[in-house]
C-alpha cells in the first residue's frame, strides 16, 4: 500500500486529477490517497494558494499527484507551482513526448523526454518593480546600459544546479537506454549564465562517455523541433527553455492534452500534466484526460509499479488508436469522463 498526497488543484485541475486516480485504481496497485488542497479552493478555504498543511504531506509521502493550479498573469500571488518546486527542491522536470498512433499530427515518430532545470533561471521570483530601492540599485550597477524605468528580473544559474541536472539527464538516458543528450542555452548571448549550464554540461558529458553529447542553442532548436523532431532523445536545458520548448514538443504529439510530466528531487516528487489549469473549460467535462492519466502512469514507475504503468499507458494508446472516445482536442466528442472510462474498461480486458 503507498501513501500519495492527491492534489486536485483547480480550474479543469479536479476533472483531469479525479480522471487519473480512478485509472491508478483500476489498474490494482492499492494506492491510499491523502487528498489537500492548493490554488483557488485553499484560497477561499486558508487565504493562501499552498497551505502549509498540503506542503508537510507532500514531505510526508514523498509522493504527490497533482492536477494544475491558476497563476494570476502579470500580478497577484506568485505561482504554487513554483513555489512547491523550489520548496521541496525538485529540481528535475522530465516532460516525455512520444507519439501516440491515432493522433493526427505531422510526426509520427517522435519520441524524446525534455529535463528542464526547475528552480532557477528567472523562474526563481527575484523581481524588483520600476523605480524600487532595489531595481535602482541594479541599474545604477550597469553603467547606462539600462533604462531607468526598467523592471528588474534576476535570472540565477548556479554550476551547482546545472550540473546536478545534467547529471540527472545522463542518468535518465541511461537508465531508459537513451542514446544522446543534447544541452539547449543561449550562450552566444548569456556568456556567463548560460555559458555555466553549458560548461556544466559539458564536464558531465565526459563521464558518460557511453552516451552521445551534443549542443543547440535555443532558437535553432525550436526550429528543428518543428522540422525533424526523430533526431532527438534526451533534450536538457534551464528552466525557461524547457518550459517553452515542453509546450511545444506537447504541439508535435497532439497538445497539452496528452503530454504528461513529472517534477522531480532527492526527497519527493510531484507528478503532474504539462497542462495548465484552462480556466476557459473549468466544470465542463470537457478536455482530456490522457495527459494526467499518463503522469498518474509515470508515477506508477516511479514507484516500482512498472507493470501497472505500462499497463495504464497500453490502454490509453489502445483507445486513441481505436479513435472511438476522444476528446474534442483529438477530433472527437466524448467528454472527459466518457474518456476516462473507456481507459479504465481497456484495462480490464
Ligand atoms: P493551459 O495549459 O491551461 O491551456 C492552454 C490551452 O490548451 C487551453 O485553452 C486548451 O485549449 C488546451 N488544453 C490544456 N489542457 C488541455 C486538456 N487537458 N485537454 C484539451 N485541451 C487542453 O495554459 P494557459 O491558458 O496558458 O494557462 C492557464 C492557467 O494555468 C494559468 O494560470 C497558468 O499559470 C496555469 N498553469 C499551471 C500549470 C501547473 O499547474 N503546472 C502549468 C501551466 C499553466
Amino acid at each position: 500500500m503507498y501513501r500519495v498526497t492527491f492534489i486536485p488543484g483547480d480550474g479543469v485541475g479536479p476533472d483531469v486529477a479525479y480522471s487519473a486516480r480512478k485509472v491508478v485504481e483500476a489498474s490494482g496497485v492499492q494506492v491510499e490517497w491523502e487528498e489537500k488542497i492548493a490554488g483557488e479552493p485553499a484560497i477561499e478555504k486558508y487565504n493562501t494558494p499552498l497551505p502549509d498543511d498540503t506542503l508537510e504531506s507532500i514531505k510526508r509521502n514523498k509522493v504527490a499527484l497533482k492536477g494544475p493550479i491558476t497563476t494570476p498573469i502579470g500580478e497577484g500571488y506568485r505561482s504554487v507551482n513554483v513555489l512547491l518546486r523550489q520548496l521541496l527542491n525538485l529540481y528535475a522536470c522530465l516532460r516525455p513526448a512520444r507519439s501516440i498512433p491515432g493522433i493526427k499530427t505531422s510526426f509520427p515518430n517522435v519520441d524524446l523526454v525534455i529535463v528542464r532545470e526547475n528552480t532557477e533561471d528567472v523562474y526563481s521570483g527575484v523581481e524588483f518593480p520600476p523605480h524600487s530601492e532595489e531595481a535602482k540599485k541594479i541599474i545604477a550597477l550597469c553603467e547606462g546600459k539600462v533604462r531607468e524605468d526598467s523592471a528588474i528580473t534576476l535570472k540565477p544559474i548556479s554550476f551547482y544546479a546545472s550540473e546536478k541536472i545534467v547529471r540527472f539527464a545522463f542518468r535518465y538516458a541511461l537508465e531508459h537506454n537513451r542514446k544522446k543528450v543534447t544541452c539547449v542555452t543561449k550562450a552566444n548571448i548569456m556568456k556567463f549564465t548560460d555559458g555555466l549550464f553549458l560548461e556544466a554540461a559539458r564536464k558531465v558529458a565526459k563521464e558518460f562517455p557511453q552516451i552521445e553529447f551534443e549542443e543547440r542553442l535555443v532558437d535553432n532548436m525550436a526550429m528543428q523541433l518543428v522540422q525533424k523532431p526523430h533526431l532527438y532523445d534526451v533534450i536538457v536545458t534551464p528552466n525557461l527553455y524547457g518550459d517553452i520548448l515542453s509546450d511545444l514538443c506537447a504541439g508535435l504529439i497532439g497538445g497539452l492534452g496528452v503530454a504528461p510530466g513529472a517534477n522531480m528531487g532527492d526527497d519527493a516528487a510531484v507528478f503532474e500534466p504539462v497542462h495548465g489549469s484552462a480556466p476557459k473549460y473549468k466544470g465542463m467535462n470537457k478536455v482530456n484526460p490522457t495527459a494526467a492519466i499518463l503522469s498518474a502512469a509515470m508515477m506508477l514507475d516511479y514507484l516500482g509499479e512498472k507493470s501497472a504503468s505500462q499497463r495504464i499507458e497500453k490502454a490509453v494508446r489502445a483507445v486513441i488508436s481505436e479513435g472511438k472516445w476522444l476528446t474534442y482536442d483529438l477530433g472527437g466528442s466524448a467528454s472527459t469522463t466518457d474518456m476516462t472510462e473507456a481507459i479504465i474498461d481497456k484495462i480490464g480486458e
